[in-house]
């Protein structure tokens, strides 16, 4: 029977990968809810792990050791496509179609055996790997490339899609939590931005230059005008998600930009600890409007940064050195 309990049920039934949660969004994410080529879907899957795995580094599986093959060709068609530079947030049309072409019928990545090869049968419990077949909620033929909505299915997605979509990052979230320690997975995978507050920090920094020191780059330590101030995330956004004030230190724009999503090197992280604990030690009324933005204990706001530091190396990202 067709059911949003139903659906659930098949979303959380995890194993050792996300290949059913993968499917699940890419099925609500498309368009026409009729007979679509895989290869469509695909792409939808693509552009989930480019996020998941190239943008935020996550561990797609329980074994880190054994990578989802459909995360191994994306990474590789990263590297295809983007070559070792910095992976730009949105991946361009070209690596979405190579990897969706790759997962859909292997041929020139590292892959051997296709994304759709277990997690159509798996949907419905069969592991015999079938390759044309089908269950309440679709019919699919890997010989001639496509699936098929039933039409309960489609139906169920026209009157609780959000919920379903809700349904899909909540699993995916609680199932990469077990395994990851990337701050904001619920954000993260619901793909929900978190709200920017950069500009207004830009405020506090012109408030308080004793505190903040924004005559000078924090990455190179040339001088630093204010109108070519940005604030850098010592520890990347795409890791942490947000913009904290004992992560944001003033940088050149360019200086910022070359950076990306890197770590700051050891020294700069150590300048801003100590800075951060003058922040920590400055009483609130001298502060004024801006107290709330400092972290509710000393362990959050002074202490965290190290960890930070320390969760966003373990899961891989590397850190900035300067040309
Ligand atoms: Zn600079």
């Amino acid at each position: 029977m067709v059911s949003a309990d139903g659906f659930y049920r098949i979303v959380a039934r995890f194993r050792t990968n996300s290949y059913k949660m993968a499917l699940a969004r890419a099925l609500l994410a498309v368009e026409e809810r009729e007979r679509v080529p895989l290869v469509d879907l695909a792409e939808h899957v693509v552009a989930s792990y480019y996020r998941h795995a190239v943008l935020y580094r996550l561990q797609e599986s329980t074994n880190p050791r054994a990578v989802p093959v459909a995360v191994q060709v994306v990474q590789w068609a990263t590297k295809q496509v983007v070559g070792d530079g910095d992976p730009p947030r949105r991946p361009p049309a070209r690596l979405l179609r190579l990897a969706a072409r790759e997962i859909t019928e292997p041929q020139d990545s590292p892959a051997d055996q296709s994304f759709f090869r277990y997690v159509l049968g798996a949907w419905s419990g069969d592991t015999r790997y079938p390759r044309n077949g089908g269950n309440d909620y679709f019919a699919f033929s890997r010989d001639e490339g496509w699936l098929e909505y039933s039409p309960e299915f489609a139906s169920l997605i026209e009157s609780q899609g959000e919920t379903l979509k809700a349904t899909v990052a909540l699993s995916w979230a609680s199932f990469l939590e077990k395994f990851n320690d990337s701050p904001k997975l619920v954000s993260k995978v619901s793909l929900n931005r978190p709200t920017r507050r950069i500009r207004k920090f830009a405020d506090l920094f012109r408030d308080f230059p004793e505190v903040f020191e924004p005559d000078a780059c924090w990455l190179c330590g040339a001088p630093l005008d204010w109108n070519d101030c940005s604030l850098d995330h010592l520890v990347p956004f795409t890791f942490q998600y947000g913009d904290d004030l004992w992560n944001l230190v003033p940088t050149h724009g360019a200086c910022n930009s070359s950076k990306n999503d890197r770590i700051a090197p050891p020294a700069v992280i150590e300048r801003t600890i100590r800075r951060n604990a003058v922040i920590w030690d400055t009483p609130a009324e001298a502060l004024g409007r801006w107290s709330r933005d400092v972290a509710p204990s000393r362990d959050r706001f002074v202490d965290y940064l190290p960890e930070a530091v320390e969760k966003a190396q373990r899961a891989g990202f590397r850190v900035w050195q300067p040309a």
